[in-house]
């Protein structure tokens, strides 16, 4: 029966804006450790449906049900610490820490940049820092200002800074966005990387890259699933088609 094995279960979920529905009756279903790419036009509500999860926007309907959770209810900080992890498409690193203190701020348990500088660093703190940091390519940039990064490799960081609260969802908005051919296929290798032990929902344009990563599909419109399935699938649906091509 639905809900009972997946990790998020998104049913009947809308939102108005003075009257407009950005996100109208949406259903859709996540398994675990499964990367969940949404497509669709510009406008078609697929970044309102991230800021629903993760609680920035309040649903005027429908439900979200994550691990069993109704997370309609919760606000934002709730939901970040039952496990839900949002990257929004700006980076936004701390400039001036290193690679290394910015994932260590990261860490959870409270460790503030001044605690973290000021205190002998934990055992445990290191090695999840030194784990995440070879998972996001950037060992060698360790001791490195975040300001010294590349665009791409900051993207990876804030990947970073996520992975290391162990969210079991992972949420990213254009994470290959202003990044290089080469930058894009080192991303498409960490998100599978990373589904060894997370869900992925992502938004993307670049259908290559869609191609690379995604196990499922949803197609958005009009804020509506307009199709579902693999990316054969959705590529040759009428409906996607003459969406795409009427645009
Ligand atoms: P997408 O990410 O698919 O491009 P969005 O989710 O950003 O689409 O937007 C869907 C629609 O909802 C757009 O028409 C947008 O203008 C509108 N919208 C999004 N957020 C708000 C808001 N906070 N207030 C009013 N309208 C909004």
């Amino acid at each position: 029966s639905k809900g009972t094995d997946f990790l998020l279960a998104v049913e009947g979920l809308t939102v108005s804006f003075d009257g407009f529905k950005a996100v109208d009756d949406l259903s859709f279903y996540l398994d675990p450790k499964e990367i969940r790419v949404i497509i669709g036009p510009n406008g078609a509500g697929k970044t309102t449906v991230l800021d629903l999860i993760c609680g920035k926007t309040k649903a005027t309907a429908g439900s979200i049900k994550f691990a069993g959770k109704e997370l309609t209810k919760l606000k934002e900080h709730q939901i970040v610490h039952s496990g839900v992890g949002r990257k929004f498409q700006t980076p936004s690193v701390f400039e001036d820490l290193t690679v290394f203190e910015n994932l260590e701020v990261s860490y959870p348990q409270g460790h503030s940049v001044m605690g973290a500088l000021a205190f002998k660093r934990d055992r445990a703190v290191v090695e999840a820092v030194e784990e995440v940091a070879e998972t996001i390519f950037l060992t060698d940039a360790l001791n490195e200002p975040a300001a010294s990064l590349s665009h791409g490799q900051k993207q990876w960081l804030e990947i970073g800074m996520l992975l290391i609260q162990k969210p079991d969802l992972l949420m990213l908005d254009e994470p290959v966005a202003g990044m290089s051919v080469a930058e894009r296929k080192k991303t498409a290798e960490l998100l599978r990387v990373i589904t060894r032990d997370h869900t992925v929902l992502v938004i993307e344009h670049d259908m290559q890259f869609v191609g690379d990563i995604a196990d499922r599909v949803t197609v958005m419109h009009q804020g509506k699933v307009l199709s579902e399935g693999s990316i054969e699938h959705v590529k040759s649906d009428p409906k996607v088609i003459e969406v795409y091509l009427g645009h």
